[in-house]
């Protein structure tokens, strides 16, 4: 087999999906899948379907179209506000899309009467992540001047928190959003069909036993593909973290010093170098670099630390018995590491074949590699 490779375990992407799922609907919410980490692979959006969003959502047309290339008609949200370049396929890509700009949501009703549909608009509001969003006293006005653009239909309001600012969502913004929803119904009309509370930041304000309110939507991708809180990093309780695999493989082994003997330029490569000067030392070379994944974001297998990384190596220092060259080291990986390797083109993606929920269940209780809790 191939190497490097990413090996995705399908079935545990399902059991993430129908574990939060089934979490989330007694609080009256509904998941939609997100796909951007995974740059719209059709078999991992066909997961989460199976494991029981409602739909899915992607922040690149490119993604949607390779979703749609592959035949899913399920609906599909663009998350990230439309380019102004791309009404026309957005409109023709997607049943909906989330809106900050007057001129954009112009540009998508000119488009979709020009392809006799109606598009979707979900306005997103700015509730303090300080990303993108329409101001909150500016909500009502856009929203108005949505109401009366034919060919779109205003279909909800929504906001994202964590992203820019790293700070987990709170029951008042939350409140504050939920309030929001009703003011924007007073002021236009219409009955807001989606109160989109956010991604995987807002799952532990979710589940925390509060009131939702009028929130009925989330929009996950990274704790249905990873099993964890992006904001604290720790698993989710019933969730894999291991439905990702990076696999590579080492090209030299040898015993050199692990610190060259030259003096850094880069201080933060220096930062980098995580290994006490331990003096000599095995090391192996593996045949991946920074232009496949983000190298900071593997998890070291026990009794190997990391060394540093170039552009085409990773370099790993080790206690152990040296691994012949030829050897695979597989690795886990966070949401940064996931992303970057989804899109190296290097990088081959080998599906795990899907297992049965039954079979699954059994593996649970038998692996002690799996990583369950
Ligand atoms: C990426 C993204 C999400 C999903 O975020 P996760 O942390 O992966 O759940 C949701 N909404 C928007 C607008 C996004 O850009």
């Amino acid at each position: 087999m191939s190497t490097p490779r990413i090996e995705v375990d399908l079935s545990k992407i399902r059991h993430n999906t129908k574990t939060v799922v089934e979490r989330l609907k007694t609080r009256g919410i509904s998941v939609t899948g997100v796909t951007k980490a995974v740059c719209g692979h059709p078999a991992i959006a066909k997961a989460m379907l199976g494991g029981g969003t409602l739909g899915l959502a992607d922040a690149r047309l490119s993604n949607v179209q390779r979703l749609r290339t592959a035949g899913l008609t399920s609906p599909i949200t663009l998350i990230r506000t439309p380019l102004l370049s791309q009404a026309n396929e957005v409109v023709q890509l997607c049943e909906a899309s989330y809106n900050t700009e007057p001129v954009v949501i112009a540009a998508l009703a000119d488009a979709a009467i020009r392809e006799n549909t109606t598009h979707g608009i979900i306005l997103m509001v700015e509730m303090g992540d300080l990303r993108e969003g329409i101001l909150p006293e500016n909500l009502a006005t856009i929203a108005r001047h949505v109401m009366n653009m034919p060919g779109v239909a205003l279909k909800g309001i929504g906001s994202n928190f964590a992203c820019l600012s790293g700070i987990a969502p709170n029951a008042s913004k939350m409140a504050a959003l939920c309030d929001l929803a009703t003011e924007t119904e007073g002021a236009c009309g219409p009955f807001l069909k989606t109160v989109s509370g956010g991604g995987s930041a807002s799952l532990p304000w979710a589940l925390g036993g509060q009131s939702t309110g009028r929130i009925n939507d989330l929009r996950l991708g990274e704790a249905i593909l990873l099993g964890v809180d992006p904001v604290t990093g720790d698993q989710i309780g019933g969730l894999y973290k291991d439905a990702f695999t990076l696999v590579a493989e080492v090209i030299e082994t040898d015993t050199k010093p692990v610190f060259p003997p030259a003096n850094f330029v880069d201080p933060v490569l220096v930062r980098l170098r995580l290994v006490p000067n331990s003096g000599y030392t095995t090391r192996l070379l593996l045949a991946i670099g920074h232009q496949d994944t983000d190298v900071s974001g593997l998890s070291m297998p026990s009794g190997h630390s990391f060394v540093g990384a170039t552009s085409d190596h990773l370099i790993i220092c080790t206690n152990r018995s040296p691994l012949p060259v030829g050897t695979e080291m597989r690795f886990q990986i966070n949401y940064s590491a996931l992303m970057h390797a989804m899109a190296a083109p290097d990088i081959e993606t080998k599906l795990l074949s899907d297992r049965s929920p039954k079979l699954l269940r059994n593996i649970q209780g038998t692996s002690q590699d799996l990583a369950l809790v």
